[in-house]
């Protein structure tokens, strides 16, 4: 064993062929095994190559997103059901004025012309429909209640874990995991 522990993150994640523990010794640069669990061989080193390029890049589109002062999107579905209230408020705002206009023409010396208030509205009515229409494809209501499936798999991770804590095992253990499975699944 080495003198100084990995912090967790950086441990080897396999597991030793004699006892079946975590190997825990330290992994590679940008790799999750050490040199003894295949740390050294091709699939490893092209696996760490690409999870730096993909860091990289990472970092990189963060700086510009900086730049730009444009805080990333956390969650689409939030963002679409935002941005889906703003076009309708808009469309609303654009409804009122066209409400106001005594005629919806106007004479030009090119003839007679559509107010740019009306359309602007049909505009804003058309982007109005698609964002809502993307919005009951993707059944953004349902999925935004929704705990996902790796969420749920976390949680059974938990459970088992204080399961264990607290000494259940066998066939009450399989019980306590199957009552939760099946209240996260009525939830999702
Ligand atoms: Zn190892």
């Amino acid at each position: 064993m080495p003198a100084s522990h990995p912090p967790p993150e950086r441990q080897c994640t396999a597991h030793r062929s004699g006892d079946g523990e975590r190997c825990k010794n330290w992994a590679l640069k940008n790799m999750r095994v050490c040199r003894y669990h295949g740390g050294a061989n091709g699939r490893s080193k092209a696996a760490a190559e690409r999870r730096r390029a993909e860091a990289v890049v990472d970092a990189q589109a963060r700086r510009t997103l900086a730049a730009l002062g444009a805080a990333p999107v956390e969650n689409p579905l939030v963002a679409l059901s935002q941005l889906a209230g703003e076009v309708n408020a808009f469309k609303d705002a654009l409804a009122e004025r066209v409400n106001e206009l005594s005629n919806i023409r106007y004479s030009t010396d090119h003839g007679e012309q559509v107010r740019a208030e009306v359309t602007l509205y049909e505009r804003a009515m058309d982007r109005a429909a698609s964002v809502l229409g993307t919005i009951a494809r993707l059944n953004i209501d349902e999925r935004l209640a929704a705990i996902s499936e790796r969420q749920a798999d976390a949680v059974i991770r938990a459970i088992d874990a204080a399961l264990a804590h607290a000494g259940v095992t066998g066939q009450l253990a399989t019980e306590a995991r199957q009552v939760a499975a099946r209240k996260l699944r009525a939830v999702t």
